[in-house]
């Protein structure tokens, strides 16, 4: 855990969040500034700083929040296949906000571009 780190206290339950689903490597939360009907935080529980930090050992970690995506995806829809987008900013430029490695699910609406 980063002391600093707003997820990380969300991540310990310092910080009032409902969880949209939990698992013990991972936490999914909704984003408090929704950019679609279902707008999602996958993250890990471990501290990792972006995308760019990622080392070997952390890429099952990484695979393992594709798989939540896959399962989130299909929670979303009752079981209908949907259509969805996953993104990750990293760094202040491409718009990463929150140095917490954390993945976005966007969902429910007809995305441009
Ligand atoms: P990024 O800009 O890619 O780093 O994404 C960070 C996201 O975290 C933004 O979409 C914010 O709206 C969201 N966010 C920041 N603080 C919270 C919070 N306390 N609870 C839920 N989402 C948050």
């Amino acid at each position: 855990m980063k002391t600093d780190c707003i997820f990380c206290k969300i991540i310990a339950g310092q910080l009032p969040t409902k969880p949209y689903t939990e698992y013990d490597d991972i936490l999914v939360i909704r984003d408090i500034a929704p950019k679609a009907p279902t707008h999602l935080l996958i993250m890990p529980k471990k501290h990792i700083h972006d995308i760019a930090s990622v080392e070997a050992g952390d890429m099952p970690l990484v695979a393992r929040m594709i798989t939540v995506a896959q399962e989130i995806a299909q929670d979303n829809d009752k079981g209908k296949k949907t259509d969805f987008r996953l993104m990750i900013n990293n760094g202040a430029g491409a718009g990463q906000s929150v140095f917490h490695l954390h993945m976005h699910f966007l969902a429910g609406k007809q995305m441009s571009e």
